[in-house]
């Protein structure tokens, strides 16, 4: 079995501070840390998305989303929270890029040379994904849901994962919609 962890979008922009900072936000860095030093330490990979938007995206409520600036291209919001230790080799896939995607799953990344997620996860003959980071009713609800849909056993980090909650509940319905599509939850 080879196994894949996915960080999701543990970006500035979603800790507190940041334009769309979800509640507790960087309470996963610490946690992710030590999941990817134990896949690195296991011999499995770890690959990293990010949320990487041009200023004029549809994405934004200025232009008619529903979401404030966040996550702009180069800009100090969308770097990785400085916590955040990646291991070597991490690779670093990007979406939301065009201004008519919103890039809520990790599915719809790429690196910078435009090799997608599925292409990395295929070509490493991975079968499991493990996938924490923010924010679990979006970004990390629909990579989990990708990934299941792609035929991996997927396994939700709850302890690596926090939610944006525009509604209370939006993130236990989340994880509810993840189990009903075959995931697993894993309290670490
Ligand atoms: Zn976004």
């Amino acid at each position: 079995v080879a196994k894949a962890l996915i960080v999701v979008d543990v970006q500035n922009d979603f800790c507190p501070g940041g334009t769309l900072a979800v509640p507790e936000g960087d309470a996963v860095v610490d946690v992710l840390n030590a999941y990817a030093r134990d896949f690195v330490a296991a011999g499995a990979i770890v690959v990293a998305t990010r949320d990487w938007h041009p200023t004029d995206t549809r994405h934004f409520q200025q232009f008619g989303g529903i979401w404030p600036v966040h996550c702009v291209q180069d800009t100090p919001g969308a770097a990785f929270h400085p916590n955040l230790t990646l291991p070597e080799g991490t690779l670093v896939l990007s979406k939301g890029a065009h201004p008519e995607a919103d890039g809520y799953s990790g599915f719809e990344a790429r690196t910078a040379e435009g090799v997608s997620l599925l292409e990395i996860l295929q070509k490493r003959g991975v079968s499991d994904v493990y996938v924490g980071g923010l924010a679990t009713d979006y970004c990390v609800k629909a990579t989990v849901l990708d990934a299941r849909k792609n035929g991996f056993r997927a396994v939700l980090l709850r302890n690596a994962v926090r939610g944006v909650n525009l509604q209370p509940w939006d993130s236990e319905q989340a994880i509810a919609a993840m189990v009903q599509a075959g995931a697993d939850v894993s309290d670490g």
